[in-house]
Formats: structure tokens, C-alpha cells, sequence
């Protein structure tokens, strides 16, 4: 069998003992006579499946029952309209952070809903390679929250320290570094990400909510979008991602034998640490995030000559690693090292950069 190491930003690599797993519950889940995609959501075999996955989450990311975990539809993305929907009324104010591209949608869709959603501050002065610092007396003091994406997947940036917001609730994007690196829950009012990053397939979009923040909403928002209607109904208003949501469980399970958040953080941290000190030591490859702001998980770098980048990625290929080119806004490489991606992998990279840039 010819396994790659995928340096995808998402849909991403999937821990191997996972897809184990699926393949040994495909046919027949735990002599059940059927697989986990032909079982109904309702029946007394899918229950569990679903608390599992819920359960271990709340576990590994410490979150307390001030907060529902519910299991979306639509991606992060119709998040970016539904959070303002659930949390602000038409005319309320909204404060968001723009540090990216999805920080921008995220913004629009606000805007949206609310006129008075306001960007308060951006780095796209400089194309989005830094963390703006937020200091309380730029967010409204009547904000109904601030918004941020914790980590920038295309720029390669990510906050290494949450802002102060003060009593105004913090809300974050932390689509591509769940479970990568610990936060604190206690910070955010709400904080939500989709599953293909660091959790399973595509399908769902986790949101971690303050319940007192839930409340009865405007009446043009359909039922199906109302955090509180989903919460009440156990993320099950309607047909759930069953799929996707047992094998988030088997991922978290995963985790857990890893030691949990706090060992695969250290890890993550080495992997990065590796890329980042041999790109800042090679006369031939750069990257352009701000040092003190870097992700872990995406890690960006370009070509001095650009020229060679797609010479670089044919080499990459042919030795297993695959899906390194940048985002079409950023161009140049990019290596998403997520929990999944094992230290080999990283080590593998670095020696065919070495081997390239030798070459050239
Ligand atoms: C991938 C990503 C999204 C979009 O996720 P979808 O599930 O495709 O809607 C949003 N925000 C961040 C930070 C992401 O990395």
C-alpha cells in the first residue's frame, strides 16, 4: 500500500489507527450487522456514537456545562452568518478582527445581518504576515462581541496570545487549530470549527457556545440555524452528518492515547519548530509571517526564485508529498502539519529541501 504524507490544509491526513478502525467497522459496526452509514440516526446503535464523540470532546478541550457543544451543518463557513444571527440583533454592533481571508467572509456575512458590524482592525496594510495588536479601547464598548480568527490557514499566522476583550465576548475561528494547541474555553464566548482541518472528514462544523448567550431569535432565521434549536434537539433537528460524527469519536479517542491536547501541542510545536529554524537558516527558501505570530499548523514559505517553485513541487510529489503548493492568494508552498501529520513526515520535507536547494 502507497500511503502519502498529505500537506493539505484540508480535507487533511487522517491519523492512521483511525482509518484502521473504519475500515475493520465498515461492513458490520460492533456485530451490529451494518455499518455506522446505514444506521439511523434515532436507533439505540447511533446513540452512543454521537454522546462518544460529544463526551471526549468536552474532555480533551475541558469544557464545562456552561457551554452546549453542538454539531452543525455547513461548514465554518455559514457560521460566518449564523453566529451574528444567534448572538446579535439587526442593529446591534459587531466587531471583527481581519487578519485573512476568512476573517474578510466572516466579516461580509456579518455585515450582512448587521449594519453596524464594523472591522475595527486589519493587517492587511501588510498582507495579512501579522497579528494586529487589540488593545480594549478599540472594541465598542457596546460591542456584541469580538470576532477573530485564531488561526490565518492561508497566511500562516495565528494569535499566540488572546486579546483582552474586557466583558465583550470573544468569539474565535479556531477551524484549523482545534485541538492543535490549548486555549483557555473560559476566554470565548463562543468558538466554533469545521472538521476536515484537525478532526475527520468534512461535514460537520463544531460550535462551543455560552448557553446564556442563546436567545430567542428574529423570525426570518429558519429553525435549522438557531444554536439554541439545536442544542435542545442534541445537534439532531435533523438527519446529523452521522458519518462524520463517529469518526470525529475515533479521532478523539486517538487523541486521548496521544496524552490529550497538551502532548500532541508539544509535538505540533516541534514539527514546526524544525520547518521554521531550517527555512530561517537556507539562504534558499524564506517565509513571510512575522516570527513572533507563525502558526504551527500552516506553515508558509516561498522560493528566493520563484521560478523553481514548480521544479520543487514535482520533486515533493515524487517522493510522497503531496498538496505543498500556496493558496492561489499567496502563492509559493505551503505545508499544513496538522495533528495528524507524523514528525516523519516533517523530517522527510525538510530532506527533499535540502536535496533541492543543494541542487540548485
Ligand atoms: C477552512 C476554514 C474555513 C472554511 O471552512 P468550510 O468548512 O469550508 O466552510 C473557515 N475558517 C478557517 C479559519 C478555515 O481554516
Amino acid at each position: 500500500m502507497n500511503r502519502v504524507f498529505n500537506f493539505s490544509a484540508g480535507p487533511s491526513m487522517l491519523p492512521f489507527p483511525v482509518l484502521e478502525q473504519i475500515q475493520k467497522d465498515l461492513l458490520s459496526y460492533k456485530n451490529t450487522g451494518c455499518s455506522v452509514m446505514e444506521m439511523s440516526h434515532r436507533s439505540k446503535m447511533y446513540e452512543p456514537i454521537i454522546s462518544h464523540a460529544e463526551e471526549t470532546l468536552r474532555q480533551l478541550m475541558n469544557i464545562s456545562n456552561e457551554y452546549a457543544v453542538l454539531f452543525a451543518h455547513g461548514g465554518a463557513s455559514l457560521q460566518f452568518s449564523t453566529i451574528a444571527m444567534n448572538l446579535a440583533s439587526r442593529t446591534d454592533n459587531i466587531d471583527y478582527v481581519i487578519t485573512g481571508e476568512f476573517a474578510s467572509k466572516a466579516f461580509i456575512e456579518a455585515k450582512r445581518w448587521s449594519s453596524n458590524t464594523k472591522a475595527i482592525v486589519s493587517s492587511k496594510d501588510k498582507n495579512f504576515t501579522y497579528i494586529p495588536h487589540i488593545t480594549k479601547n478599540i472594541i465598542r464598548r457596546n460591542s456584541k462581541y469580538l470576532h477573530i480568527t485564531v488561526n490565518n490557514t492561508i497566511y500562516g499566522t495565528q494569535y499566540n496570545q488572546l486579546p483582552d476583550t474586557g466583558n465583550i465576548p470573544l468569539v474565535g475561528d479556531i477551524s484549523s487549530i482545534i485541538l492543535g494547541k490549548e486555549y483557555d474555553i473560559n476566554k470565548f464566548g463562543l468558538m466554533y470549527a469545521g472538521t476536515q482541518k484537525n478532526m475527520g472528514p468534512a461535514g460537520v462544523c463544531v460550535i462551543i457556545v455560552k448557553k446564556r448567550m442563546l436567545r430567542e431569535l428574529d423570525a426570518v432565521v429558519p429553525p435549522l440555524l438557531s444554536f439554541e434549536h439545536m442544542m435542545k434537539n442534541q445537534s439532531m433537528p435533523n438527519t446529523p452528518a452521522t458519518f462524520t460524527i463517529y469518526v470525529m469519536g475515533l479521532v478523539f479517542d486517538w487523541l486521548q492515547e496521544m496524552g490529550g491536547v497538551r502532548e500532541i501541542q508539544k509535538v505540533n510545536e516541534e514539527k514546526a519548530t524544525l520547518l521554521y529554524d531550517f527555512i530561517d537558516n537556507s539562504q534558499f527558501f524564506t517565509s513571510f509571517a512575522k516570527k513572533e505570530d507563525r502558526s504551527i499548523m500552516n506553515v508558509n514559505f516561498v522560493l528566493k526564485n520563484d521560478q523553481l517553485t514548480n521544479e520543487f513541487l514535482k520533486l515533493t510529489e515524487s517522493r510522497g508529498l503531496v498538496n505543498l503548493k500556496g493558496h492561489r492568494a499567496v502563492g509559493g508552498c505551503r505545508a499544513s502539519i496538522y495533528n495528524a501529520m507524523p514528525i516523519e513526515g516533517v523530517n522527510a520535507l525538510i530532506a527533499c529541501m535540502k536535496e533541492f536547494e543543494k541542487e540548485k
